[in-house]
């Protein structure tokens, strides 16, 4: 049997390959030849009594904090660490499906998959096991921070140092990447989780205030910063009050959240302030020329780029797209089999 292939028209369309962040807040799906198919939440709901898969990525987030007893909520992959193989596996494999059909493809799918740094060798044999299990023909894994770097444009390819920062929901990734390699890689179990955790824990203790996590997240998204704000900024914030325990309404202000984020602020600047100095005389002096990139979601706290730049005393620039930097990356592999090769963890 003989197909005449339309010009311009390729196999691909038959199929399509897969580059997929794994983050501990947010998995995004990207698709060859199609761009970002799907981001959601990682998050996937459990009935608690019959163990069946209830909702999965931004179904089961809206369920968070209003989900009646039966309804489990969890988020499979915490701390950079999966904290639950299993459903992880049935997260993973909900999304590779559903991106398949977005896409409408025949065949079974590669797919590259970004997975925390710090992952160890059962963790990672279990990503490449579901995505296996979900159908797909091929599964390369490649480090998140070298993902990111990728996607950030960053020359990786040079024989000197680029410093990127991923601020994401469980960790913080900070990274020197020269000659396709990461030279130092730190991990800090602090990200945008902390930061409402530490909301939530300063509401309580100071206005005697419960607030749940999305709220906290929310909070920190409206007037959340780094360093004091040119034009202030207010929210009000609904939760319980613990004494009376009643539904209680209060002002709050961009100088008290800042107040709140000061601990978890402080490890990030500490974890980067220590890297800086273990790095070899000669890449600094190439960060020192080409500054540090900063990417993932926690890196859009207001000003936070400013005040690393006044600890560091560095240029710091926060990359085109940070929610994406791993996806994108990831997503160029798909396209370029030597870099690939080069870059995937065996
Ligand atoms: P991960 O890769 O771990 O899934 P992401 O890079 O997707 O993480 O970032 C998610 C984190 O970024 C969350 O903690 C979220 O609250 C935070 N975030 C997203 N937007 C903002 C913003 N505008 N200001 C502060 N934090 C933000
Ligand atoms: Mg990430």
């Amino acid at each position: 049997m003989f197909f005449a292939v339309p010009p311009g028209v390729s196999f691909c369309r038959f199929g399509t390959d897969f580059a997929i962040d794994l983050g501990t807040s947010n998995t995004c799906v990207f698709a060859h030849g199609h761009g970002v198919v799907l981001n959601e939440p990682s998050m996937i709901a459990f009935n608690a009594a019959s163990g069946v898969v209830e909702a999965v990525g931004t179904d089961a987030r809206n369920m968070l904090g209003r989900n009646p007893g039966h309804l489990r909520p969890v988020r499979p992959i915490r701390d950079g660490v999966i904290a639950d193989f299993d459903a992880t596996e049935k997260m993973l494999t909900h999304f590779i499906r559903k991106a398949h059909r977005h896409v409408r493809a025949w065949v079974k799918p590669r797919v590259i998959i970004g997975v925390p740094s710090e992952i160890t060798p059962v963790e990672r044999k279990a990503v490449r096991d579901s995505a296996v299990r979900a159908k797909a023909s091929e599964v390369h894994l490649i480090d998140e921070p070298m993902a990111a770097a990728v996607g950030a444009g960053l020359p990786i390819a040079d024989a000197a140092g680029n410093m990127i920062i991923d601020i994401g929901g469980g960790t913080t990734d900070i990274a020197v990447i020269s000659l396709f390699g990461v030279v130092i890689g730190r991990s800090v179990r602090v990200g945008g989780d902390a930061m409402n955790d530490a909301i939530v824990q300063y509401l309580h203790k100071r206005h005697s205030l419960l607030i749940g996590e999305r709220t906290a997240e929310a909070v920190k998204i409206a007037i959340g910063s780094a360093t004091e704000l040119d034009v202030p900024l207010t929210m009000e914030v609904k939760g319980r009050h613990i004494g009376k325990g009643v539904p209680r309404k209060i002002e709050i202000s961009d100088a008290e959240i800042r107040e709140a984020l000061g601990e978890p602020l402080k490890v990030i600047i500490r974890a980067i302030r220590e890297t800086l100095d273990a790095i070899p005389p000669e890449l600094s002096a190439d960060i020192y020329d080409r500054g540090i990139s900063l990417c993932g979601g926690g890196s859009l706290l207001r000003n936070l780029d400013q005040r690393i730049r006044a600890e560091a005393k560095l240029p710091v620039q926060i990359v085109e797209d940070p929610l994406s930097s791993v996806v994108l990356g990831a997503g160029k592999m798909l396209g370029d089999d030597a870099l690939l090769r080069k870059l995937a963890i065996h």
